[in-house]
């Protein structure tokens, strides 16, 4: 009974959820066939292209100006694994309660606005709407773990080249309240991992010069560092209004030292390890030089002389410069949500997006999911999305992306 009056954008939306396509075995031949399927079914035009190693679906809608610079939908078809001893209930059921709620992991990140998407593809093609510029929506995986076989390789093939993109709209984050965010930039993510060397000798004596010491006066500056952040964070927030992505985070995560094998209490206790090393993620935002803050971090640890490398490196973090007054494709964004009543509150986004990699070549990119008044769960348990909300989301969307494939 209940599934009779279901909208068929909701029900595609649970199929689509249903997927397996979870981390560490995310199953793409499934998801890849659903997505062909769908097009074929809505009459897009389709592809799937392997060259990174992993199928991307890219569908099309055609416009009548094909040369201009096309408008790209961009969505990652994976997400993250689920612990199913914290969930209320099976996260890839896609159960949804009677309020409407409905509960599976990738509701929020982002097979929403995946299915979203194509839904508002198919009502531009059932309408028989006409768009000056080509719109192209492309489905890409492995987002959750870095895109080295999606979107980070895609974007310096021919293929991408071809799709000549104008503008990209890819994830944003749900809002707890009526605002809707839209990310222009993204911090840069840095992992660095850090090596002290030191004397050694018999733990009962005074040694001098111990690796551990080192390492610690320079971790010590570094959480001093951190303090500073939060603080700017935190204490600055009434004047400045501060948000995650603007101030640079700093975690130590890996801490290792010690003599002996190990687990507790096989270590030699009475020995001075001589190496200890310790890891960081640091997530810089776009507004800091990437350069100065390396210096930073070669004044931190040559002053103990450490060495440290990179288990994870950004060089360039570009953003969308949406006080830019060329920047056209904004202009029509905003002013597309402002006719629908839309109050948009533009952020740098705390984490990392495929967007990085697009506003890297110079093209602008807005992060932009359609979800308000909703707990940001992404990654979480109990990840959630109101059927309601999620077919909003097709009507606000259907509101600015004919705008911008006609600018
Ligand atoms: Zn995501």
């Amino acid at each position: 009974m209940q599934q009779e009056q279901e909208n068929s954008s909701v029900t595609v939306f649970r199929e689509f959820l249903r997927i397996r396509t979870d981390h560490p075995k995310p199953d793409y031949t499934a998801s890849t066939k659903f997505l062909v399927e769908k097009a074929q079914q809505y009459g897009l035009q389709c592809e799937v292209y392997n060259g990174t190693g992993l199928p991307i679906v890219i569908m099309k809608i055609e416009g009548s100006e094909p040369t201009l610079p096309s408008v790209l939908l961009n969505a990652h078809v994976d997400v993250v694994p689920a612990v199913l001893d914290h969930w209320k209930v099976n996260p890839f059921d896609a159960y949804k309660d009677e309020k409407g709620d409905i509960y599976a992991r990738g509701t929020q990140d982002m097979k929403c606005v995946a299915i979203q998407f194509l839904e508002v593809a198919h009502r531009f093609i059932k309408s028989g709407k006409k768009f000056r510029r080509n719109l192209y929506l492309t489905y890409v995986p492995d987002e959750e773990i870095g895109a080295s076989n999606g979107m980070e390789p895609f974007v310096k093939t021919d293929k991408f080249r071809e799709l000549n993109v104008g503008m990209v709209i890819d994830e944003g984050l749900a809002s707890p309240t009526e605002e809707f965010t839209v990310f222009y930039g993204e911090r840069a993510p840095w992992w660095i991992h850090i090596t002290a060397e030191g004397n050694t000798g018999h733990g009962s004596r005074f040694i001098e010069g111990t690796a551990v010491e080192k390492l610690m006066r320079t971790i010590n500056k570094m959480m001093q560092f951190r303090q500073d952040q939060f603080d700017l964070l935190h204490k600055g927030h009434h004047e400045c209004g501060k948000k995650l992505g603007d101030v640079t985070t700093l975690n130590l995560t890996v801490l290792k030292a010690g003599v002996g094998e190990g687990p507790f209490p096989n270590y030699s206790y009475n020995v001075i390890p001589t190496v200890a090393e310790a890891g960081f993620d640091i997530r810089i935002p776009p507004t800091v030089n990437l350069e100065s803050f390396l210096d930073q971090i070669r004044e931190w640890t040559s002053e103990e002389g450490l060495s440290f490398k990179f288990a994870n490196y950004t060089e360039k973090n570009e953003l969308t410069d949406l006080n830019d007054p060329d920047l056209k494709w904004w202009t029509v964004f905003r002013e597309s949500c402002d006719k629908m009543g839309l109050k948009l509150v533009p952020e740098i986004f705390p984490a990392a997006t495929d967007s990085r990699f697009i506003r890297n070549l110079g093209i602008p990119a807005f992060g932009f999911s359609p979800i308000n008044n909703t707990p940001i769960l992404l990654h979480d348990h109990n990840e959630f999305l109101n059927e309601k909300t999620y077919l909003r989301g097709i009507d606000i969307y259907e509101g600015i992306i004919p705008n911008l494939a006609n600018m």
